[in-house]
C-alpha cells in the first residue's frame, strides 16, 4: 500500500518489450506459442492487443496502439512527444502518478491503479491502469502503460455500494428472502417496524409474524402470483414481536436469475397503521354524525337504498320514520348550543334502545332523526315502535340542572304503499311529520294523498315567495297603538302583506316562518324597514306622522353581519330620525348569543333606534335579562290580553309584568285588546299603551293616511300638544 493508500502491485524484474507483449497476449490467448523471440511477432501483438497501451519514456508518448487511440478517440500520432498527464480527469493528477511510478519503477516494482481518464471528446471514464519498466533495446528503460476500460466493472460497484445504502437507509422494511423463503437478510427499518433484531429472524420463515388475520388461502395465493405473474402488492395484518397486530402495504418481488430459476424475494413493507386510522376517521366522519354517534343523512340514505332493494327481491315491507323534536329550538335559544347538544346526544341514545339492532337510526340534521324499520309486518308495527319513540321523546331530560321536556312529532311512511323510491318515501315521511306538527305535536302520522297536496302547496309557496320582493306583491299594513292615559295615538306597528297573484292575501303567520327557513327573510326584512321608513318620511313631510313607528325584525334578520349598517343607512338615505324607529325582536332573538345580542342592541341605542320585546310573556322569559339589555318597551302577548279580567292567572300576570315593566323604566304595550272591558282594565293597571282591534285594525296607507290626517285635525282642535 501506498502513503495514499492505493493498492500497488509490485513485480520485481524489469521485462524485455517482447517478453512484454507476450505475457499480455498470454493473458488473453493462452494458446499463443511465445517461444520464438520474433521482433515482428511482438509488433503484431502490440498492433493487436485488446488493452490500450502506450510506450512512454520520461512521462511522454513515444508509441500508442490501435486499441489505445481506440479507448482515447487519439490518432496514434497526436499524442507523440505529449505529456501523459492529459489523461487525467483530475487537475494535477497525471504529475503525482507519474512520480509515483518512477519512485515505485526505481524500486523495480510495477504499479497498478484505477483512474478517472479523460477522453479526447472530454467524456471521462473509469480505467484501471498497470505500469511496468521494460528494458529497451538501447540498454535503457521505457515505460509500458497499459489501460484497461473499468467503467463497467466500476459501474456494478457503485451501484452495489449505492444499493446498500438504500437498503439500511430506506424508511420501509426490507426482508430478503431466500429462494426457500427464509429470510435471508433484513435491514434496519424491519427491526424497527417489527421490534425484531436481524439475528433473530435470520433463516426462519416469515409466517412467524403471520396475524391470523389472513386465511392460508390467502398466502397460497400471494405466493402464486409472485411465481406465475411477479411482483404483488396488497395490505397484509401481521404481528410485531410485542403482539400488537399492525397493518402494512408490502411488495413481494421475486428475483430471477439468467436461467428464470427464482433465486431469491425481496419483500418491502411499510407500516401503515397511522393512514388506516386517519381512513377510518375520515370513513367515520363521512358516515357518521360528530355530536350523537348516529348514522348521518348520508349513510341513512344509504342503508335505505339498501333495504328498499332487499325488500323488492324479498317481497317484504318496509317503513320510514321521520321524526322532529318539538320544542328543541326554544331549549337551544334559551339554555345555550351546548346544553341543546346535551339534550341531543341523550335523546339519540334513548331514541337508539326503542329500535331492534337490524334497524336504522340516524341524525338527519338539526333536531331531526330518522328511523328505517327493516322488515315491517303491517303499519301497526310501524305505529307501535312510533309510540314508543314518543314516550321516550316526552320524559324530562336533566340538562346542567334544568328539566328540559322536547317531545316529538313523527311523520310516517311505508314501503312500497306510500312509495317506490328513497327520494318519495323520503319526502312523504317529512310531510307527513309536517302533519304530525301542524295536529299538535307529540304525535305521529301516516303519509296520506292530502299531504302530498300540502308539502307541494308549501313548495309552491317558497318558489313564488322568492319572487314576491320583485314583483311588488309585497305591501304594508299599520296598525295605530293608542296612549291609554292621553287618549291619542302614540304610534302604528308595520305589518307585512303578501297579496299573492293567485291566492290572494297571505298571511305572515304563513310566510314569515317560510321565508326564515329560507333565508328570504334577510331581503324581505330589508324591503319592509326601507318601505316603512319612506312612507314615515311622507307622512312627516304632510305633517300628519305620529311620534313612532315599530317594525318587526326576525332572528335571522337580526343576526346577519350587516343588520346595523342595513338600520343605519336607511335612516339615512330617508331622512328619518334613529327616535322615531322601534325595532320589535322577540325574546328568543335575545336569549341567543348573548354577548354578540347586547353589543348589537348598545349599538342601535346609540344610534338612537328604540327597542320593544314582542310577544313577550311567551318565551323562556328571565326576568334578570330585562336588565342586562337595553330595552325601551315591552308588549304583553295577545294570549295573555285575550282573556282579561276574566281569567284570573292572566290578570295576575298582566298585572305582574306592568308593575315590573314600571319598576325597570320600561313603557308596556298591551297587544290584541278587543274590548272596552280590557281597556278598563289596562288602564287601571297604568298600561301606558294598547294595540288591538278595538282602537283600530292594521289599515292599508291610504287608509292609514286618512286616519292620521283625522287624528292629527281632531288634536288640532282640541289644542292638545303631540305626546312623545
Ligand atoms: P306580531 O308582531 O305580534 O303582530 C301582531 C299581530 O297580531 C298581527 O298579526 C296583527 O294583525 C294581530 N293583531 C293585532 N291586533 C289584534 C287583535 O285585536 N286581535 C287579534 N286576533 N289579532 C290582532 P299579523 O299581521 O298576522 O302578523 C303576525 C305576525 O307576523 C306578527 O306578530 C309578526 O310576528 C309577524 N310579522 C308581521 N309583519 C312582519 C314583518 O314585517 N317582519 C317580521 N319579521 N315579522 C312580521
Ligand atoms: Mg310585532
Ligand atoms: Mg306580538
Amino acid at each position: 500500500m501506498t502513503a495514499d493508500g492505493r493498492r500497488w502491485l509490485l513485480h520485481l524484474s524489469p521485462l524485455t518489450q517482447h517478453d512484454y507483449w507476450l505475457s499480455l497476449e498470454r493473458e488473453r490467448l493462452p494458446s499463443v506459442d511465445a517461444g520464438d523471440g520474433d521482433p515482428r511477432l511482438s509488433a503484431q501483438i502490440f498492433g493487436q492487443a485488446s488493452v490500450g497501451i502506450a510506450l512512454v519514456r520520461d512521462g511522454v508518448f513515444a508509441r500508442v496502439n490501435e486499441k489505445f487511440s481506440e479507448l482515447f478517440l487519439y490518432e496514434s500520432d497526436d499524442l507523440l512527444g505529449q505529456s501523459i498527464s492529459s489523461l487525467f480527469a483530475e487537475p494535477g493528477q497525471g504529475r503525482a502518478v507519474i512520480d509515483i511510478v518512477r519512485e515505485a519503477l526505481q524500486h523495480g516494482g510495477d504499479v497498478e491503479n484505477e483512474y478517472f481518464l479523460r477522453r479526447r471528446d472530454g467524456r471521462q471514464f473509469w480505467c484501471n491502469l498497470s505500469v511496468r519498466a521494460i528494458a529497451d533495446e538501447g540498454g535503457g528503460f521505457s515505460e509500458i502503460w497499459v489501460f484497461k476500460d473499468a467503467s463497467l466493472h466500476k459501474g456494478i460497484e457503485d451501484n452495489l455500494r449505492q444499493a446498500a445504502v438504500v437498503f439500511e437507509s430506506s424508511a420501509d422494511g426490507i426482508i430478503i428472502l431466500d429462494a426457500r423463503r427464509n429470510i435471508k437478510l433484513v435491514n434496519s427499518s424491519f427491526s424497527r417496524i417489527t421490534g425484531y433484531a436481524s439475528e433473530e429472524v435470520i433463516g426462519k420463515n416469515p409466517r412467524m409474524f403471520n396475524s391470523g388475520k389472513q386465511s392460508q388461502e390467502f398466502y397460497e395465493r400471494l405466493w402464486a402470483h409472485v411465481e406465475k405473474k411477479g411482483p404483488w402488492q396488497g395490505e397484509i395484518w401481521n404481528r410485531r414481536k410485542n403482539g400488537e397486530l399492525y397493518p402494512e402495504w408490502c411488495s413481494v418481488t421475486p428475483v430471477r436469475g439468467s436461467g428464470g430459476d427464482i433465486l431469491e424475494y425481496v419483500m418491502i413493507f411499510s407500516d401503515i397503521t397511522q393512514r388506516k386510522q386517519i381512513e377510518n376517521r375520515l370513513r367515520y366522519q363521512a358516515n357518521f354524525d360528530a355530536l350523537t354517534d348516529l348514522p348521518n343523512r348520508s349513510l341513512f340514505i344509504d342503508r335505505l337504498t339498501q333495504g328498499l332493494v332487499r325488500a323488492r327481491r324479498e317481497g317484504t315491507t318496509l317503513a320510514l320514520l321521520f321524526i322532529d323534536l318539538d320544542r328543541f329550538k326554544n331549549i337551544n335559544d334559551t339554555l345555550g348550543h351546548s346544553a341543546g347538544d346535551k339534550l341531543l346526544v341523550a335523546v339519540a341514545r334513548e331514541l337508539r334502545n326503542c329500535v331492534r339492532e337490524s334497524d336504522t337510526i340516524a341524525r338527519f340534521g338539526g333536531d331531526e332523526f330518522a328511523v328505517i324499520l327493516s322488515p315491517i309486518y303491517g303499519p301497526k308495527n310501524a305505529s307501535t315502535v312510533a309510540q314508543n319513540l314518543l314516550k321516550v321523546l316526552s320524559r324530562p331530560y336533566d340538562i346542567d340542572g334544568y328539566e328540559a321536556v322536547v317531545g316529538g312529532s313523527i311523520g310516517i311512511t311505508v314501503f312500497p304503499s306510500d312509495g317506490t323510491t328513497t327520494e318519495e318515501l323520503v319526502k312523504n315521511a317529512d310531510a307527513a311529520m309536517y302533519r304530525a306538527k301542524e295536529q299538535g305535536r307529540n304525535n305521529y302520522q301516516f303519509f296520506t294523498n292530502e299531504m302530498q297536496q300540502a308539502a307541494l302547496a308549501r313548495m309552491n309557496l317558497e318558489r313564488d315567495l322568492r319572487y314576491a320582493v320583485e314583483r311588488n306583491e309585497l305591501l304594508l299594513n299599520f296598525q295605530p297603538q293608542l296612549g291609554v292615559a292621553c287618549g291619542y295615538v302614540k304610534g302604528m306597528e308595520v305589518l307585512v302583506r303578501w297579496q299573492h297573484p293567485r291566492r290572494g292575501a297571505v298571511s305572515p303567520v304563513e310566510f314569515i316562518g317560510l321565508a326564515e327557513d329560507t333565508g328570504m327573510i334577510v331581503a324581505i326584512g330589508e324591503w319592509v324597514l326601507r318601505t316603512a321608513c319612506q312612507q314615515y318620511r311622507v307622512w312627516q313631510d304632510q305633517g300628519i306622522a305620529p311620534p313612532r313607528f315599530a317594525v318587526n325584525v326576525s332572528g335571522r334578520q337580526f343576526a346577519a353581519h350587516n343588520f346595523i349598517k342595513t338600520v343605519s343607512s336607511i335612516l339615512h338615505e330617508t331622512a328619518v330620525e334613529p327616535a322615531c324607529l322601534e325595532l320589535e325582536l322577540t325574546e328568543s332573538i335575545l336569549m341567543k348569543d348573548e354577548e354578540r345580542v347586547i353589543s348589537t342592541l348598545n349599538q342601535l341605542r346609540a344610534m338612537g333606534v328604540l327597542i320593544s320585546i314582542d310577544d313577550f310573556g311567551t318565551g323562556y322569559s328571565s326576568l334578570s335579562y330585562l336588565k342586562r339589555f337595553p330595552i325601551n318597551t315591552l308588549k304583553i302577548d295577545r294570549s295573555f290580553v285575550m282573556d282579561i279580567p276574566s281569567d284570573a292567572d292572566d290578570v295576575a300576570i298582566v298585572k305582574a309584568i306592568i308593575s315590573m315593566a314600571h319598576t325597570l323604566k320600561l313603557e308596556v304595550v298591551a297587544e290584541g285588546v278587543e274590548d272596552e272591558e280590557q281597556v278598563s282594565f289596562l288602564r287601571d293597571l297604568d298600561c301606558d299603551y294598547i294595540q288591538g282591534y278595538h282602537y283600530s285594525r292594521p289599515l292599508g296607507t291610504e287608509q292609514c293616511t286618512n286616519f292620521l290626517a283625522l287624528e292629527h285635525s281632531t288634536r288640532w282642535h282640541e289644542g292638545t300638544q303631540q305626546i312623545v
